[in-house]
């Protein structure tokens, strides 16, 4: 349960405890004056002669102390009422009772006459026998007391809530809302929003001193991404210069350079002077250097989508901020004729392949060319690499009022489930043994994604095994 609906609930149950504990105050209370009633009823009752001699002589002029509020009456033998003496305050006033009852303890009874609604009543035998006292007091004052404690309580209840309702908006205020910011922008520095930062909070709090400790981390840890970024870009950088140099030794000696889909329809030429052995590990140097190679311009290109991806932000990335060098060189693309150019370079190159393309253009899209090009690519030639001699590959193009929907599909061996979910990730392949003979680098479908997050949308695959693998790249038509 969250923090905020802890308090609700413990604010709600305070308030309903708060007005349970009213009820029984009131309650107690009114059975407490109706209690000083009988209590004096029952006095009187006990001399019921005197009293209503009292009564009489107050009744011709003399004034009864003490009866002042009491109704005295007299019930004969037949069983009528006649009133003796009314209270001052309610002089029409007459009990209902019925015709020779007694009630022998003081007990509630309405009114058949006169202002007050309720009476407490008791009967008492008169010495003579034949008749009864009726003596009965009005609940009207019990009721009048009764009605403003219930008013009282319910103004201090009505000012509690208030204050409970400040309170709870300031908690709510100072320490929750914060919290709940904090936890979005967290949410979105995780969804790769980098730029964010959790807003500062109330200063003075607990909340204020967290936030900025929480800002601390995420520059901390950005500042390191960002030299980790660089480290790999430097030293990709940097072993490219070396790796060229090894690849033209190679080729001198060779006449290979182990790269190119050329590569391998150019003829052998075995180094003079030098045995079979030599010539082969020649060329299997090449070959691994061309790997490298591959290598290296993978985690180099990774490392500059990094950076635009965490420039870009969300996906608004700042157009014309250099291509290679960093940001995205977006332009207006006509992604139809960019299916078309990958699907025309597939035919040449795996001429076994049937390549199908689905979807008329044109769709122009606000991207970079190059690098969705690239990626496109590297979603071809997965489906070369990674499928037997001759199975079809279908590439598509699809969209909605927003986004661009580019697809590359196979009927190959697919990929297993558990590995679906990580086949994005740098350096993640299905099969480890296999890596050196497709020449894959576990860097392709990285590139992918990355490339996708770059222009702020998505990569995505769905397969089963043995009915082929069909992956998406979701790209925001533009910025607008
Ligand atoms: P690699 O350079 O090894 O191809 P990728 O990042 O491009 O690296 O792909 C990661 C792994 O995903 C591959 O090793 C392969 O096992 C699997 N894979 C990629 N595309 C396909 C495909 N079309 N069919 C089957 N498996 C695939």
């Amino acid at each position: 349960m969250t923090l905020r609906r802890r308090l609700l609930v413990g604010v709600a149950a305070l308030a309903v405890v708060l007005a349970v504990a009213g009820a029984a105050v009131v309650v107690a209370q009114r059975a407490y004056l109706v209690e000083r009633l009988d209590a004096q009823l029952a006095a009187l009752a006990r001399n019921p002669r005197a009293i209503l001699l009292a009564s009489a002589r107050a009744e011709s002029g003399t004034p009864a102390a003490g009866l002042s509020d009491v109704y005295v009456g007299r019930m004969g033998a037949d069983g009528r009422l006649v009133t003796v003496l009314a209270p001052a305050g309610d002089p029409a006033l007459v009990p209902s009772l019925a015709a020779g009852e007694r009630v022998l303890t003081p007990a509630g009874r309405s009114t058949l006459a006169g202002e007050s609604r309720r009476v407490r009543v008791v009967t008492a035998e008169l010495p003579n026998g034949r008749a009864q006292a009726v003596l009965a007091l009005p609940t009207t004052p019990v009721d009048l007391a009764t009605r403003r404690l219930v008013l009282t309580l319910g103004l201090v209840g009505f000012v509690v809530a208030g204050v409970l309702g400040l309170l709870l908006w300031w908690v709510d205020r100072l320490g929750l809302r914060p919290v709940a910011q904090m936890t979005e922008a967290a949410d979105a520095i995780r969804a790769g929003d980098t730029t964010r930062r959790v807003p500062p909070g109330p200063p003075g709090t607990e909340v204020a001193r967290l936030a900025a400790a929480f800002n601390a981390l995420v520059d901390s840890s950005a500042a390191t991404n960002e030299r980790m970024r660089r480290f790999v870009a430097d030293a990709s950088h940097e072993l490219r210069t070396p790796l060229t140099t090894l690849q033209g030794y190679v080729a001198l000696h060779t006449g290979r350079t182990g790269s190119g889909p050329d590569d391998a329809r150019r003829p052998a030429v075995d180094p003079p002077h030098a045995g079979p052995e030599v010539a082969d590990a020649l060329r299997r140097i090449g070959a691994e250097a061309a790997r490298m190679r591959r290598l290296v311009d993978g985690l180099l290109d990774l490392a500059r989508l990094d950076e635009a991806g965490a420039g870009a932000g969300a996906g608004v990335g700042g157009a014309g901020a250099g291509g290679k060098g960093g940001g995205l060189r977006r332009e207006p693309v006509d992604l139809a004729a960019v299916v078309r150019d990958v699907a025309a370079d597939l035919r040449v190159v795996a001429p076994d392949r049937a390549v199908s393309v689905e979807g008329e253009g044109p769709l122009v899209a606000l991207v970079d060319r190059d690098l969705v090009t690239q990626a496109l690519v590297g979603l071809t030639s997965n489906a070369v690499r990674h499928t037997s001699p001759g199975t079809p590959v279908r590439l598509a193009l699809r969209h909605d009022a927003t986004h661009a929907l580019l697809e590359v599909a196979d009927d190959g061996p697919g990929i297993p489930p558990e590995h679906l979910p990580h086949v994005f990730e740098r350096f993640h392949r299905v099969d480890r043994g296999r890596a050196s003979s497709t020449g894959g680098t576990g860097l392709g479908l990285a590139l992918v994604e990355a490339v996708a997050r770059a222009h702020g949308g998505t990569a995505t695959v769905r397969s089963e095994p043995g009915r082929g693998a069909t992956f998406t790249v979701l790209l925001p038509l533009g910025p607008h």
